[in-house]
């Protein structure tokens, strides 16, 4: 008899998760709290690595599309100062694959394609060692049992309280969010300076990053150090008291890093949040967690690629399982593989935080130097 399977979170963990399944004719149920796929905006891009990412969407049989769908030449990156002055112009060489981009909106519709998601079916709770299983316990009061639940529901999981009692903490770095849409025309200097890809500017515990998504749509994130309470007095839906603020704490730099600020549009507040680095816990019968629910950590390009290699992985691990008995040690098994993954690049970006958003507007000049030597 095939065990039941749900998969709680529709974000790149879950989905990549229910996609492999899917591929090998395993039933999964993939409960998502969004009412919708186009709930809300889906967010920005993503730079998908062939070791993680693009293996992921390989081992689901979707990596020809994603290639038919992403920017190799959104790798493109320009790292400036805060007078303005270009100190590197890095171009991707034809060809190269290493980490095209893809709007978020774009993979998940890539690895939607035939899954039968139930949306709309937030959880609340989840009750392992029940007499028939793992018992979830949905928002609108409704119930079921499964054999195995997968926490895919991202930094704030309603699963993770079943297997760790770990919370996320505040890392002391804040992103704030803005966009600029149709750039080439109604913003034509700017798009001259974002170029194919991102550009970004470091100062002294500040940053300004830009992205460029497709269809002429540029994500902009101001990235500070600050108390949580950074906003206090402010109202966050008022665009030109955030956008003031903002200008007050990037007071000095040159115009053209400014414009961003200037031009964007509604603000999005995003504190940075992550788990202890190397994040375990005592394995459950019957749980376990994957990607930003497991390990969340400062958003330096790696997060959605573990959860998309997690989910495939994991995946493909129940599929081998050879019979319901085998199940719990195969889940064993990959969380003791993806514990020791996810702990290195947890190790790995907070470094990367520290550098980035630093005293020292040189420590992310290294890096990015380092990265490109790497
Ligand atoms: C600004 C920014 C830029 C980033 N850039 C990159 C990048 O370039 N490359 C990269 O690899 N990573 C990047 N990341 C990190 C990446 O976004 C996350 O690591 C990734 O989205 C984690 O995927 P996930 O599926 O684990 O969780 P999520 O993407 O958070 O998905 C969780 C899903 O679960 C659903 N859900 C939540 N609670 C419930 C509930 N109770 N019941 C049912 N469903 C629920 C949510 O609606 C959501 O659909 C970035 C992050 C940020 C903030």
């Amino acid at each position: 008899m095939r065990q039941r399977i749900a998969v709680v979170g529709g974000g790149p963990a879950g989905l990549t998760f229910a996609r492999v399944l899917h591929r090998h004719d395993h039933p999964v149920t993939v409960l998502e709290r969004d009412p919708a796929p186009d709930a809300r905006p889906p967010g920005g891009t993503l730079d998908l690595h062939e070791k993680l990412g693009q293996l992921a969407l390989d081992k689901a049989g979707v990596l020809a599309e994603f290639h038919a769908l992403s920017r190799p030449e959104g790798q493109a990156m320009r790292i400036l100062d805060t007078d303005g002055t270009v100190l590197r112009d890095w171009r991707p060489r034809p060809g190269e694959r290493a980490n095209p981009e893809i709007d978020r909106g774009q993979l998940r519709d890539l690895l939607l394609g035939p899954l039968a998601v139930q949306w709309g079916r937030g959880v609340a709770e989840v009750v392992p060692g029940t007499r028939d299983g793992v018992l979830v316990r949905f928002a609108d009061g409704g119930e079921e049992t499964f054999d195995l639940v997968v926490g895919a529901d991202g930094a704030w999981s309603r699963v993770r309280p079943a297997a760790s009692s770990a919370t996320p903490h505040y890392t002391g770095v804040t992103l704030v969010e803005t966009s600029l849409d149709d750039v080439d025309t109604r913003h034509p200097d700017l798009a001259r300076l974002i170029g194919d890809g991102s550009v970004a500017v470091y100062g002294v515990n500040r940053a300004l990053v830009a992205q460029r998504n497709s269809g002429g749509h540029v994500k902009v994130y101001a990235q500070f150090r600050a108390p949580l309470d950074w906003h206090l007095g402010l109202d966050p839906a008022d665009a030109e008291a955030v956008r003031a603020r903002l200008l007050s704490l990037f007071d000095g730099w040159a115009d053209p890093a400014l414009d961003l600020l200037r031009r964007g549009g509604a603000f999005v507040h995003r504190p940075l949040y992550v788990l202890p680095v190397s994040h375990t816990w005592a394995h459950v019968l019957g749980v376990t967690l994957l990607g930003d629910a497991a390990h969340l950590m400062p958003p330096l390009g790696v997060g959605a690629n573990l959860a998309m290699l997690e989910g495939a992985e994991l995946a493909e691990a129940v599929v081998a399982a050879p019979g319901p008995g085998d199940l719990d040690e195969a889940v064993r098994a990959f969380e003791e593989r993806m514990w020791a993954r996810a702990g290195r690049w947890a190790t790995i970006t907070a470094a990367g935080l520290e550098r980035l958003v630093s005293p020292d507007p040189t420590d992310a000049l290294a890096l990015f130097d380092e990265i490109q030597a790497s």
